[in-house]
């Protein structure tokens, strides 16, 4: 099935109008949870943008839905999801989940699903609609200064600073025998 067939990108954009009409910001997102034995959706969250409503710069569409699903199921990970530990039922031994954005994920929500180890996004408008026609989405230009080295940044000043204790809490994280995430 192509990308564009898949009705779940269209309920992505749907929830981000929606998300106008309650007083949020134009973005929608849907996280859909697969079992990985029979293909079968098991359940599904949505996210919308409450930026403005909520004055939080980080409720993303995205974020919102990740939240809501990492929260319900008890795991981190939304990939290789096991039965046994996930706290809402699943069929097969284990499941993933797929994250559908009506708009490319900014920088941020990228890290986010990287986080959550979600192995599938489909979006729908790109990084470019978000900046046209005097709509001035920061999406684009977060992009191009991500890439860049931090002493370049064109928005933030940023400085490393070498303290002895830059690492310290690694330390104390090995001592206790962490394991990384
Ligand atoms: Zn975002």
């Amino acid at each position: 099935m192509a990308a564009e067939d898949d009705p779940w990108i269209r309920r992505a954009c749907a929830e981000a109008v929606a998300s106008v009409a309650d007083g949020g910001g134009p973005f929608g997102a849907v996280l859909v949870q697969i079992d990985d034995e029979t293909g079968r959706v098991l359940r599904h969250w949505i996210g919308r943008n409450r930026v403005t409503l909520t004055h939080d710069p980080t409720e993303h569409a995205e974020i919102h839905a990740i939240r809501a699903a990492t929260r319900d199921l008890g795991v981190v990970h939304l990939s290789g999801i096991a039965r046994e530990v996930a706290r809402r039922p699943q069929t097969g031994a284990t499941s993933h989940c797929v994250l559908y954005s009506s708009t490319e994920p900014c920088p941020m929500c990228y890290g986010a699903l990287a986080w959550a180890r979600i192995p599938v996004l489909v979006f729908a408008a790109t990084r470019y609609d978000a900046e046209e026609g005097g709509l001035g989405f920061l999406d684009r230009a977060l992009h191009d200064a991500v890439a860049l080295p931090y002493r370049n940044r064109p928005d933030v000043v940023v400085r490393r600073a070498e303290t002895p204790e830059a690492t310290a809490a690694f330390a104390a994280w090995r001592d206790a025998e962490g394991v990384a995430y």
